[in-house]
């Protein structure tokens, strides 16, 4: 089998893909390639533009309206009498609507609902919504608010939870059933800034080590390679990017529950996860811009192991890899503290080598 796999590898049509997988401009081109199948599947980025732009007119005035419960972070819907009640009675809404989904695409809303939102859209909160009922049952209702132009959130808040105390007819106390409110646009952008912050890390990381790597160069050689940082600089900055459009348009970092909480996978697991994902692009970068030729920044071939890791104490011991185009020879020791001979790249081509002295 093996011989008929080497066989097979040496036609020319193989052979020519193997050469061309060692080109920068394949690795780039799959970079092109996920980038536009993640814009066709998400039909055109369609969740991070309403992260950016909520489609609805006005949507600075929107506002999402919950209760808390007894622990900070719990949120409670409202039950439809208290609505009511707060709709006869408040002066800071234009506008005050109640919904409830489940997870199959329904939505059953009050009948102001879309009047309040000003369109009838297919999705909300970042939620496709297949069927839009009206509502028939008691049950308890997240609620939207379109606020009166000029009210702030706060003032917003302090009247509704004015409210809720006199129709209880208990004297305020403790964050327990008090009314949240919660601008619409704040809280559809928070994964956006969030997962944008997390994956800018990885590429700001890359990037320094990039400037750095230019600085070397021309401390070095006196001038800059820009094919091989430029290819660095287009991975570092394309990788966390594809990561961020995958969290925002294919994970449920986005999607909220009724109450406007994040669902529970989207807390600490999930985070860990991106963040195991990030290492892994600031690995892969690094490692695989090593493993290329300084000239033509095709991958190297040809591994040949010198020395033996036992006698490292007196000789040195490592891996020497070539370019196929012969621009040069990249030694890298088998332990980092080698101090008989230190990894590098020697130039052999006849360009590169009048530009940079020869290492010994
Ligand atoms: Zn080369």
């Amino acid at each position: 089998m093996r011989d008929a796999w080497r066989l097979l590898s040496a036609t020319s049509g193989i052979r020519q893909l193997r050469l061309a997988m060692r080109t920068p401009g394949f690795c780039l081109g799959m970079i092109g390639l996920c980038l536009a199948l993640i814009l066709i599947a998400s039909r055109g980025l369609a969740i991070t533009r309403a992260m950016l732009s909520p489609p609805y007119p006005d949507a600075r005035r929107l506002v999402l309206i919950s209760e808390g419960g007894v622990l900070l972070s719990e949120r409670h819907p409202i039950p439809p009498a208290l609505l009511d009640y707060w709709k006869a009675r408040n002066t800071s809404f234009a506008g005050l609507a109640g919904y409830r989904w489940d997870s199959r695409g329904n939505a059953w809303v009050t009948p102001d609902f879309f009047a309040v939102l000003g369109v009838r859209p297919r999705g909300f909160l970042l939620r496709r919504i297949r069927n839009w009922r009206s509502l028939a049952d008691q049950q308890d209702l997240a609620v939207l608010g379109r606020l009166k132009p000029g009210i702030t959130v706060a003032a917003a808040r302090t009247e509704l939870r004015d409210l809720a105390a006199r129709y209880r007819n208990t004297p305020q106390s403790g964050p327990l059933q008090q009314a949240q409110v919660i601008a619409l646009v704040t809280r559809t952008r928070q994964p956006l800034y969030a997962y944008a912050a997390v994956c800018a890390f990885p590429a700001v990381l890359l990037l320094v080590a990039a400037v750095i790597g230019m600085h070397a160069d021309r401390r070095r050689t006196g001038r800059i390679r820009r094919l091989y940082w430029g290819y660095f600089c287009i991975k570092s900055v394309s990788l966390p990017l594809i990561l961020a459009l995958m969290i925002w348009e294919f994970s449920r970092a986005t999607s909220f529950t009724l109450t406007s909480t994040a669902n529970f996978v989207a807390k600490p697991f999930f985070i860990w996860l991106v963040i195991l994902a990030c290492g892994a692009i600031v690995w892969w970068c690094l490692a695989d811009q090593r493993a290329r030729c300084r000239a033509c920044v095709r991958t190297l071939q040809y591994p040949v192991r010198i020395g033996s890791l036992g006698a490292v104490l007196f000789d040195h011991a490592g891996t020497e890899l070539m370019c196929c185009q012969g621009h040069g020879a990249l030694y890298v020791p088998a332990v980092s503290s080698d101090y008989v001979q230190g990894g590098g790249w020697t130039a052999l081509d006849a360009d590169d080598i009048a530009s940079e002295p020869i290492r010994r």
